[in-house]
């Protein structure tokens, strides 16, 4: 984004509103080789000490979302973990060297969020390496849009509710007795938990169960003085969405039928993930934080 410190910038075009090329990738996908690349903050975002000292784990910090949270978290002082799947490495990369440019410690730690074990190892390892852990900002998650339910195949389903559901509880159940008071937990549900479309079958029900997990999680550890928030994110350019997230004709407009009639950048969700971490939001739990261009949540 262009810096406009002598204009109100008007968020009509604020970022990117042109039509999106139909380029697509396997998943994972790798920002790298995307056109346009998602502005993840990586000339924009200035931070403001929110978060010094601060410790947090990232998953799918590579790209997207969770490159723009990593991004602001490092910004503001917090030293960054980052998960991503092995094909990511190339992604990962990057992150780690702007973390490392914020002057913040940054580790690397890749593999598969769907296995148990791994998940267990991962939050030890981020524990470890940052010698402690505060934040969770829980970002990682799959997308496979299937215009009918007769051809969504089982391994599709359990997949996708291993990664975006089961990856919660055996993150958070090994991170618990690690957290001190204070410590915040951010998940990333989806306006399509509020208005599922009808190719989103497997993963709309998901984001509705990262939603009553996250409310219940709250309550539930209210009394260690932990809170923790989900985000509803509405569209949002990302390697997700070119990787089979989004059936091919919904690319090019993709986000244009929102009130601000584009998509959103991760950037733009950085502030969010920012203040649901940070102690300025110290009254906030059992939140869900829609940011969606306007197609509002509930
Ligand atoms: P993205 O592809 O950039 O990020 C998703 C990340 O998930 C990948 O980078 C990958 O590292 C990780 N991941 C996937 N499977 C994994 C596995 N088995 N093990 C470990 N990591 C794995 O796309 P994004 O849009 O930034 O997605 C981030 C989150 O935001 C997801 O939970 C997604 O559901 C959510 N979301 C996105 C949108 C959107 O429009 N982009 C809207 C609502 C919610
Ligand atoms: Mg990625």
């Amino acid at each position: 984004m262009e810096k406009r410190k002598d204009k109100l910038p008007n968020p009509l075009d604020q970022h990117y509103t042109g039509k999106y090329p139909l380029k697509k990738q396997e998943a994972p996908g790798i920002q790298a080789d995307m056109q346009p690349a998602p502005d993840c903050g990586e000339e924009s975002y200035e931070g403001h000490g929110r978060l010094e000292g601060r410790k947090a784990l990232i998953t799918g910090g590579d790209s997207g979302i969770g490159r723009a949270v990593a991004i602001a978290y490092a910004r503001e002082g917090a030293d960054v973990a980052i998960n991503y799947l092995p094909a990511e490495q190339k992604d990962a990369e990057e992150v780690a060297k702007l973390i490392r440019e914020a002057g913040r410690k940054a580790v690397l730690i890749p593999g598969d969020i769907s296995d148990e074990d791994f998940c267990k190892q991962m939050v030890q390892e981020a524990n470890k390496q940052l010698d402690g852990l505060d934040i969770l900002a829980l970002i990682a998650g799959k997308q496979v849009a299937i215009s009918n339910i007769e051809d969504l195949d089982t391994d599709q389903l359990r997949k996708t509710f291993e990664i975006n559901v089961f990856s919660l509880f055996w993150i958070v159940k090994e991170a618990l007795p690690l957290l001190p008071p204070g410590a915040t937990i951010i998940t990333t549900a989806s306006i399509q938990a509020y208005q599922p479309g009808k190719e989103l079958l497997d993963y709309a029900a998901t984001k509705s169960a990262i939603i009553a997990f996250t409310r219940a999680l709250a309550k539930q550890v209210a009394s260690k003085g932990i809170r923790a928030n989900a985000v509803a994110p509405g569209p949002f350019w990302s390697a997700l969405q070119i990787t089979g997230g989004q059936l091919d004709e919904k690319i090019p407009e993709f986000g244009q039928n929102t009130p601000l009639k584009r998509a959103g950048q991760p950037v733009e969700l950085a502030g969010v993930y920012v203040l649901l971490a940070s102690p300025e939001s110290s009254y906030t739990t059992a939140e869900v934080y829609g940011v969606t261009g306007g197609n509002h949540t509930a």
